[in-house]
């Protein structure tokens, strides 16, 4: 099959298909979508080799497997079962674990992947397949809320309108919050406005004003120093970003204005497909491109554009 894989470069290259070990089953790719973790891989996070990719949609295609046929999505933590940290229901820090596409296993940028059975759900017919591959984006997005209990009264600030941005935004409206959705680029609040979403520029924003969560989504190492910037004493930073390059707060003005600083990466998948699968959450606006499997890395340079949200990669074409 082909792959794409990740050795110093992006590289299209024939590999064997996966052999599904004990648990696992094969699943043909049908739609997958690039996200910023894989472009900070290619830029050196994570120090990943091998074949990269994780937002997925395929069909299950192991011969006498209940799943055989069905449409899946797939959890990207491969969880041993038997540590103390899955024993104590946080399968996702699995001191043994292997994360599809960025950390030990074989990614989706392929023909076909083999994933454990319990990683999958089955996406409902109705959710269509390019808009099924934000369901783990979309999970990480729920995280938060899943994190925290945040108060519909008190004022949240999202910094960084890209794609994973967006998701929380929508997800916070959802809820009915008084958020606000900042971003540097003009293109993208005015994107983001025209979706219904409270977004304003960056220059907009005061030195004073400030919220009691601020959740940096920005990608960007600088951006959890903004968000400190503009969070009240004993207010909570959420951090959605991961990148090569990483940041060096000021801790002093962690301690000094009590700040609560909660990391948040992975989210449950179930909540995820429910929001899809009721329209309750629409990311088809989010789609800026699809691209055949072949052209992917003309995919990768269009995902490096700012301006582009989510670039869909179609296996079927
Ligand atoms: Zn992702
Ligand atoms: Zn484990």
């Amino acid at each position: 099959m082909q792959a794409l894989i990740f050795e110093n470069e992006l590289l299209l290259k024939d590999v064997p298909v996966p052999e599904p070990a004990a648990g696992e089953v094969l699943v043909k790719i049908l739609y997958s979508s690039i996200c910023n973790t894989d472009l900070e891989i290619i830029k050196g996070y994570m120090g990943f080799r091998g074949v990269l990719g994780h937002e997925f949609v395929g069909r299950v295609i192991t011969e006498s497997h209940p799943l055989r046929g069905k449409t899946v999505v797939g959890e990207i933590n491969c969880s041993c079962g038997k540590c103390y940290l899955c024993l104590s229901s946080r399968r996702t820090h699995c001191t043994n674990r292997l994360v599809t596409g960025i950390d030990g296993h074989q990614g989706v940028f392929a023909g076909f992947i083999s994933l454990p059975a319990e990683n999958l759900h089955i996406v409902p017919d109705s959710i269509p397949g390019p808009v099924a591959v934000f369901t783990e984006p979309l999970a990480a997005a729920v995280e938060i809320f899943e994190q925290l209990h945040m108060k519909p009264s008190k004022p949240v600030f999202i910094f960084g309108a890209g794609k994973l941005g967006m998701l929380v935004s929508m997800v916070a409206r959802l809820q009915g919050f008084d958020y606000t959705t900042f971003d540097l680029i003009p293109e993208k609040t005015v994107f983001a406005r025209s979706l219904g979403l409270n977004a304003k520029s960056l220059k907009e924003l005061l030195p004073g004003e400030k919220a009691e969560v601020c959740i940096d989504c920005t990608g960007n190492a600088e951006g959890i120093k903004l968000a400190l910037k503009h969070l009240w004493p004993r207010g909570t930073l959420v951090l959605k970003t991961t990148v090569a390059d990483t940041a060096k707060p000021d801790l002093n003005s962690i301690v000094i204005n009590e700040f609560t600083i909660l990391g948040s990466r992975c989210g449950l998948f179930k909540p995820a497909l429910n929001l899809l699968e009721r329209n309750l959450v629409d990311p088809s606006p989010l789609i800026s491109g699809e691209f055949a499997f072949t052209d992917i890395l003309k995919a990768f340079e269009s995902a490096k554009n700012p301006l582009n949200h989510k670039i869909i990669i179609n296996h079927q074409l």
